[in-house]
């Protein structure tokens, strides 16, 4: 069983000011007991102040993430499982926090997962909850990437790959074009 807490304002949807109501690809109502789905958010951040912009955000079911994870090839596939496991222990990384950190879900996102890097010398990270109903799981996720590391993973992917996701995000997100591309220029979905 999986711990978990009531979703945090953390992982608001910025647009709604409350959780994710639907998933931003089928619509389906997320707000129901067994129905999972991943959040990301990329933040921008100021040294020195306070404020935070939203890029992007967008939370997606389970069906819907693996739909597009089966047009991704398997060797891209594989490449970004590589790299996470070469980068960090993810079994290993949650026994720890559970032990040191319980269910506060700022210690969890804290640090890049990647690059260990502190938040606040960040400008510029993704933020992923792994999420069921009006809950946050405490899976692998929560984490932070910083932008930085999105990119690594993002150039170590074929072009065919980006553009299988690229096209997924065209053909599905519920977006306005613009905000698609910020999507696609921000790495949406690659990890
Ligand atoms: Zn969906």
């Amino acid at each position: 069983m999986t711990d978990y807490i009531a979703i945090p304002e953390v992982f608001y949807s910025f647009a709604g000011g409350e959780p994710f109501q639907s998933c931003t690809v089928c619509s389906k109502n997320l707000l129901v007991n067994d129905t999972q789905y991943i959040i990301e958010k990329a933040i921008r951040q100021y040294p020195g102040y306070s404020a935070q912009d939203i890029i992007f955000e967008y939370a997606l079911c389970l069906p819907c993430l693996s739909r597009m994870r089966n047009e991704v090839s398997p060797d891209s596939a594989q490449i970004i499982t590589d790299y996470f496991n070469s980068a960090v222990d993810l079994p290993g990384r949650r026994e720890k926090l559970i032990r040191e950190a319980g269910l506060q879900v700022e210690k969890w996102i804290s640090h890049c997962l990647i690059t260990g890097v502190p938040s606040g010398n960040i400008a510029e990270y993704h933020l992923y909850a792994h999420c069921d109903g009006g809950d946050l799981l405490f899976s692998y996720l929560p984490y932070m990437i910083s932008r930085d590391a999105v990119e690594q993973i993002s150039l170590m992917l074929s072009s065919e790959t980006k553009d299988i996701i690229n096209g997924f995000i065209d053909q599905h997100f519920s977006f306005p074009p613009h905000l698609k591309e910020l999507l696609k220029k921000h790495n949406a979905l690659i990890t």
